[in-house]
């Protein structure tokens, strides 16, 4: 037993004495990083933003922030960023610098503007935190203007290949979940039949967690073909055997277009149970990030400097199976990545 503790106090004091070594002893010749949010804001970017600074102060990086994503770094509207600068955000949802969508970085034209920005402000090295269009920028300027480029994957689609999660993606399962619950006690109050649409883009993955764990008696995702004559069995089929209420989640990029449209489509055959569309819209997008979403921006924050540090470029820091991984930026937005069907089915077998 005495033993077994020993050799515990060693290990933990090899792992920090081989961390600070890692943060203190500075080979790569990088001084000055820029850093961004860009693209749909999602809880937890705060924390990722946070733990940017905070690692690059401890291994003597200078952090100058662009606000409004792309947009801002065009501009040049930049501001730098220290230790101090960065207290009592770890808790707020969106983004202390603000995100948004800019077309004219989608042109060379664009990104060549970006690059003399960075250049004149001595930018040595850009962190982008966002989704997959915000890496597809940040790869054509890493490519074309020689910049190195480190993405953090921060949205709450979940839709980036390199990380089983994404910054927001479990915030907004709860919200979505929590939406759902409130959404159930009313549908079953009324023995109504409600049809609840979530966001995701093309991705299913927020409909396939939240209906799983709001108990949803039909999940329609993009990723599985939904046959609406399928659909209305499976609703007869629950209606009428269990005689209660029931909850469809719907995807917002489900094939048949969505909950309203889908619900226009079933309103003849159900027409004597009442029927409501809620589609949840923006407010799976915001709110305080969850634990699990803060601790995972403080590792991927803190990943994408040691990522800088060591020499990488052009890539995405992620988190798979619990260990760090770093992706080639490339491949993180050219593939889908693909939900989990064993859960596909587990939510049909527990209907
Ligand atoms: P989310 O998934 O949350 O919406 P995102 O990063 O995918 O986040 P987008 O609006 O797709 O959000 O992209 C953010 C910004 O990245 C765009 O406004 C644009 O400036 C830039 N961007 C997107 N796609 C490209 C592209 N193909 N080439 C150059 N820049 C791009």
């Amino acid at each position: 037993m005495r033993i077994k503790k020993l050799r515990k106090v060693l290990r933990v004091l090899s792992l920090s004495a081989y961390q600070n070594f890692e943060l203190q002893n500075i080979t790569n010749p990088l001084k000055t990083i820029g850093i961004l949010t860009s693209g749909g804001d999602s809880p937890g970017m705060n924390a990722a933003i946070r733990a940017v600074v905070r690692t690059a102060s401890a291994v003597g990086f200078k952090v100058i922030a662009f606000r409004h994503g792309y947009k801002g770094l065009i501009a040049g509207d930049s501001t730098p960023l220290g230790s101090s600068d960065v207290s009592n955000i770890i808790q707020r949802g969106g983004t202390i610098l603000k995100s948004a969508r800019c077309e004219e970085f989608r042109t060379p034209e664009g990104r060549e503007k970006a690059a003399q920005v960075l250049e004149d402000k001595g930018i040595e090295a850009l962190i982008v935190i966002g989704g997959d269009g915000t890496f597809q920028g940040a790869s054509l300027i890493g490519k074309e203007h020689d910049i190195s480029v480190v993405g953090i994957p921060a949205t709450i689609d979940n839709d980036l290949v390199g990380s089983d999660e994404t910054i927001g993606y479990d915030t907004a399962l709860n919200t979505a979940m929590d939406a759902i619950d409130n959404i159930r006690d009313t549908a079953d109050a009324h023995d109504r039949l409600f049809l609840v649409e979530v966001m995701g883009r093309d991705a299913g993955f927020i409909a396939l967690e939240t209906g799983i764990a709001g108990g949803a008696e039909l999940i329609l995702l993009p990723e599985s073909l939904t046959n609406v004559k399928e659909v209305k069995n499976s609703l007869n089929d629950v209606l009428y055997d269990k005689r209660r209420s029931s909850l469809v989640v719907v995807a917002e990029g489900d094939e048949t277009g969505g909950a309203l449209k889908l619900s226009e489509k079933l309103r003849a055959d159900f027409s004597k149970y009442e029927m409501r569309v809620c589609i949840l819209g923006h407010v799976q997008r915001g709110g305080r990030p969850s634990a699990r979403d803060r601790v995972l921006a403080s590792r991927l924050g803190e990943a994408a400097i040691r990522a800088l540090k060591d020499g990488h470029s052009q890539v995405m820091v992620g988190i798979v199976n619990n260990s760090m991984k770093i992706t080639p930026l490339k491949m993180t937005f050219g593939k889908k990545k693909d939900i989990n069907f064993e859960l596909v089915e587990l939510a049909k077998t527990l209907r």
